[in-house]
Parts: C-alpha cells; sequence; structure tokens
C-alpha cells in the first residue's frame, strides 16, 4: 500500500516537471527567433535607443493635454511613460502608434518639388547627435540614417515602432506635411494652387492618407509637388 502511493507520488512530480520545462522554455524560444528573422538593415542600429528630445516633448504633447504632469488616459506620469517607450498611453483606444522597439521597418521615399529631389541626408547625421543628446530634431520613432548600400543617405525611412504615421517624420525635422501643403522651412511653403498641385503616392498608387499614413515595411512612397505630366511622374516613381 504505501509502495504504491509512493509510486504514485514520484509519477505525479515527474509529470508537473516536465509540465514546468515545457512551460518555461517555450517563451524562450519564441524571442531568440524572432530576433534572427530580421535583416541586415536592422542589425545596424538595434541597441538601445533613447527617446530624443523631440520624441519627449511629442510624448508630453500626445499624452498630457491638460499638463499636469500625468497621461490623460491612465495617470502615469509622463516619465515613467516614456520610460515605458510609450508616445502615446498604451491605455487610450484611440492610440495607434506603438511602443519604441515595437516593430523595425524600413520603407524607401523620394521627395520632389517641381522636379528637384529635396535631400534628407542631413538629418542621418542630426539623428546620431540626437541620440547624444545634442539636436532637438530627429525622433527615434522614424528616421533616416546614413548611406545604406545601394541607397543614399536619406532615402530610407526607418520605424523602430508599430503604426507611426509620416507627420512625426516631417515634424521631427521641423517640416510640414498634409494633403494641402509641404512645408520645408520658414518661408518655403508649396501648396495645392489651380496649376500645381501636391501627390501622395504609396507603392506605385495615389493615396488619399497624405501625413497620416503609418509606412509599412518595404512601401515604397513618393511626395510630389508641382505641375508634372503623367510621364514625369512615372520617372518619379521609377526613382523610389
Ligand atoms: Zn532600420
Ligand atoms: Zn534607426
Amino acid at each position: 500500500m504505501n509502495e504504491k502511493l509512493a509510486l504514485t507520488a514520484l509519477l505525479g512530480f515527474i509529470i508537473i516537471g516536465a509540465a514546468l520545462i515545457v512551460f518555461f522554455s517555450f517563451p524562450f524560444g519564441n524571442t531568440s527567433n524572432s530576433a534572427t528573422g530580421q535583416g541586415a538593415l536592422a542589425s545596424a542600429h538595434d541597441s538601445e535607443m533613447p527617446f530624443t528630445a523631440f520624441d519627449r516633448a511629442l510624448a508630453a504633447e500626445l499624452m498630457d493635454k491638460d499638463g499636469d504632469g500625468k497621461c490623460d488616459a491612465c495617470g502615469m506620469a509622463i516619465k515613467d511613460c516614456i520610460a515605458s517607450n510609450m508616445l502615446q498611453c498604451n491605455m487610450d483606444p484611440k492610440a495607434t502608434i506603438g511602443l519604441l522597439g515595437s516593430a523595425h521597418a524600413h520603407a524607401e521615399f523620394r521627395v520632389y518639388v517641381n522636379g528637384a529631389q529635396i535631400d534628407f541626408s542631413k538629418y542621418a547625421e542630426l539623428h546620431e547627435e540626437a541620440m547624444q543628446n545634442k539636436s532637438a530634431e530627429t525622433s527615434s520613432f522614424i528616421h533616416v540614417h546614413e548611406e545604406e548600400a545601394p541607397h543614399k543617405a536619406g532615402e530610407i525611412l526607418h520605424m523602430h515602432a508599430s503604426g507611426v504615421p509620416l507627420w512625426v517624420f516631417f515634424e521631427s525635422i521641423g517640416m510640414e506635411f498634409s494633403k494641402n501643403c509641404l512645408k520645408i522651412q520658414a518661408g518655403e511653403e508649396f501648396c495645392n494652387a489651380p496649376e500645381k498641385t501636391l501627390k501622395f503616392y504609396v507603392n506605385g498608387r495615389q493615396n488619399s492618407s497624405f501625413e497620416n499614413y503609418a509606412p509599412k515595411d518595404d512601401d515604397k512612397i513618393l511626395i510630389s509637388y508641382g505641375s508634372e505630366s503623367e510621364d514625369e511622374i512615372k520617372g518619379q516613381l521609377d526613382s523610389v
């Protein structure tokens, strides 16, 4: 009788032990798989990435509209929200932007104004400076990097969170982009007019989301202002 009891207890321990091993080994297996699934571009800058000064200011603007230092949706201190990588409070059902580091995607983009390509390469350097708190411009959520062959510097948008809309990129470098106007800098604003229009294309097709479009991995994005013919637009689309 005693032997049977001991045997049952032993069997019980083995089953519980095996269940525990299976339970704990699964999540670890999954994280190592997703970490190896990223491309060469991803590995270049996957290390620790802090919020820039721009990101901290935008986080406060988005989460703390009443200015009491606390997130309006969840009551958490803004600095704690930022410490948990939130640009928008993830308790807010209207939030669309994921935590910093929640994704890593790349989209090619070109911006043409009256046929001339806008050069974004200087913002790659500015982002490096922002990482060291030496620049108030650029965002860790969406930015350009130094040259990544075969691409020139400033021709690939890097998104380091899910659901980051284009306006964050333009605002982070002091520009403005909407369906009506593209503002490069003070006094350099290009708005819809009868003979010149602002057009927005994603993967070769016109898109009505403009600044609210959140680029996806491998997207090809074209922003074009001017009075181009269809053929000229086709040439710009082919350059992306
Ligand atoms: Zn990247
Ligand atoms: Zn990056």
